[in-house]
């Protein structure tokens, strides 16, 4: 089966199974993940929100249009790479997604990038990196690339948290300027 078509069924899996009933009942669209399948870099964000709940796709407020300009800064577009988040429908009024609601979706996110199988995985925030990298800290490690068996993680900070933070920002900016480098590093890793 090609990817779009496994992609696809996982988006059926989660209505089948009933994944957060509650958050279903509020929301207007399940926001599975918008890009490339066949992408070398996916990015991970925490949860929908009011303009991502009404378009169904991942992104697409202002957080969504700052990590488009950052991924033009490294010569990427949105159909190079596959952007989601590891909670797929918007929590109402945004609040931040509850543990039980990240755990629901985690196995979901875990076989879109077993679909996927990116050289990189690119968290964005606290809430998609406490599940990859349990028990750091992001102001501690953001940048730095972590192998955790077969997947690359590289926690970075949230967009919409950079946004209009001056300091925070420009260590966001910063940052993402490895993501290239490090996908030809593990790419040189691999033909060894
Ligand atoms: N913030 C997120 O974490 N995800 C989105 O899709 C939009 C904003």
């Amino acid at each position: 089966m090609d990817k779009q078509r496994l992609l696809d069924q996982i988006k059926a899996d989660i209505i089948k199974n009933n994944v957060c009933p509650n958050l279903a009942k509020t929301a207007t669209n399940l926001v599975m993940g918008e890009g490339n399948p066949d992408a070398e870099v996916v990015f991970i964000g925490e949860a929908p929100g009011k303009n991502e709940d009404e378009q169904g796709l991942p992104f697409v407020g202002a957080a969504g249009k700052f990590l488009n300009e950052m991924l033009a800064g490294v010569g990427l577009e949105r159909q190079d790479v596959y952007i989601t988040n590891i909670v797929k429908y918007r929590p109402p009024n945004n609040r931040d997604p509850e543990p039980a609601e990240k755990e629901a979706f985690w196995p979901y996110l875990l076989r879109q990038l077993k679909v996927i199988q990116p050289k990189l995985v690119v968290t964005l925030g606290r809430h998609s990196m406490e599940y990859f990298l349990p028990g750091q800290k992001i102001s501690q490690i953001h940048g730095e690339a972590k192998r955790r068996g077969d997947l690359v993680i590289m926690p970075l900070f949230h967009p919409a948290a950079a946004l209009y933070n001056g300091s925070m920002r420009a260590t966001l900016v910063d940052d993402f300027t490895k993501i290239p480098k490090l996908i030809e590093l593990i790419k040189k890793e691999e033909r060894k």
